[in-house]
């Protein structure tokens, strides 16, 4: 028996089913009481590692001891369990991408509106110690006002599984790994979007794209570079941020990087030209030690609850959602721009006017 608050049950026991298992094992106010998998082979592991099996999701949405529904299946199906489960009464936490076209979304909104329920989608790339520490940088203009970020992620290992290599799924790079990188960087930078230009890529000849770049403006003058690739055989770092007194780099998730910036006040030495190729040159020679410091990040303390515990303070209406549905529905949206973008070719103007919001 347990004496946690809330009763959760886990539909989809694949890879990250069985991880949000583990995590919740040290959740304080949520227990996992079962699991439920189209797959028989899941639904033994489920039972091998300690869980019910429930056998149909009829059962679990019959199940009155079961509060929330937390749906980690393949893409396509997020919404139909989604809208099951708010309809049956229980609180919905979402996998993301929460569904592959905005539209769904909106549908489930309504549907937890109209069953007082709650919807909440695990963005979890909020909390990423990488992303705290650049939009710590960002927050306190720690070099200067951020007028340029490059947010990328690449991998040389290609489309990984099998679901998503298919367009019917939710497959592909752009909803998969895009979501988190757009998710993050709509977080950080509070400004209207102006514009987006993007291209995907179909190197491995999948039907879907194996990667992407995307080049969005803000109204704010801050312009934004994001990739995802898995055709990279060497990466480049995971963030490059420019600001108007120093640049600052993070290479890895362990966080290798530094920040450089000008040193104020210091007498500026006029640098000295260097030999480049065939020639010689002022323009591109590195700063002089004098004009620039280089510093490691500092240490970032997260004031923001953990994610479960948040769900669970928004559920006790104590708090507001930290992934709030409208900016979750802003990003798939964003999505459907940059898809637009690729195909047609044209730069989508003036996106935050064009699209709808929740009323
Ligand atoms: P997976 O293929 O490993 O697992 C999916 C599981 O869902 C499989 O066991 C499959 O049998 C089951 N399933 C399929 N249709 C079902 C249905 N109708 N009802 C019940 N079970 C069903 O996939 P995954 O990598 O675990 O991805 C699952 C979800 O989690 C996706 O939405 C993915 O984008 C998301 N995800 C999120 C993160 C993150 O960091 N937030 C990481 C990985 C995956």
């Amino acid at each position: 028996m347990t004496n946690r608050n809330y009763q959760l049950v886990i539909v989809g026991y694949g890879g990250m089913g069985s991880y949000h298992a583990k995590l919740l094992k040290e959740n304080q106010n949520i227990n996992v009481v079962g699991t439920y998998d189209i797959l028989e082979e899941k639904r033994a592991a489920a039972l091998a590692d300690g869980y019910k099996a429930y056998e149909s999701l009829s059962a679990v949405l019959a199940d009155a001891a079961a509060d929330f529904v937390l749906i980690a299946t393949p893409n396509d199906v997020h919404k139909e369990i989604a809208i099951a489960a708010l309809n049956a009464k229980k609180h919905v936490i979402c996998e993301k991408p929460v569904t592959i076209y905005s539209e769904e979304l909106i549908e489930i909104l309504r549907a937890a509106n109209m069953n007082d329920r709650k919807f909440i989608v695990h963005q979890n790339r909020r909390w990423d110690e990488d992303f705290l520490t650049i939009k710590k940088v960002y927050d306190e203009q720690m070099i200067g006002n951020v007028f340029h970020i490059e947010s990328r992620v690449q991998g040389a290992n290609g489309i990984p599984g099998d679901w998503r290599h298919l367009k019917a799924y939710g497959g592909g790079m752009l909803l998969d790994w895009g979501v988190h990188l757009l998710d993050q960087l709509l977080f950080m930078v509070d400004s209207k979007i102006m514009s987006v230009y993007a291209n995907l890529s179909y190197i491995l000849g999948d039907e879907v794209d194996d990667g992407f770049q995307v080049f969005i403006t803000f109204e704010n003058g801050c312009t934004s570079l994001v990739e995802v690739g898995t055709t990279n055989f060497i990466q480049l770092p995971r963030w490059y941020v420019k600001g108007t007194t120093g640049t600052a780099v993070i290479h890895d998730w362990d966080l290798n990087g530094n920040i450089v910036t000008q040193n104020q006040g210091a007498k500026v030495e006029a640098p000295k030209p260097i030999k480049a190729g065939q020639g010689l040159t002022k323009t591109m020679a590195p700063p002089s030690e004098k004009a620039v410091s280089s510093s490691a990040f500092p240490k970032v303390e997260t004031t923001m609850e953990s994610f479960y515990d948040n769900v669970i303070s928004v559920v006790e209406r104590k708090a507001e959602p930290i992934v709030k549905n409208e900016e979750v529905l802003r990003v798939l949206q964003l999505m459907e721009a940059i898809f637009k973008s690729a195909e047609t070719n044209e730069v989508i103007k003036d996106f935050d006017n064009i699209t709808t919001k929740i009323n």
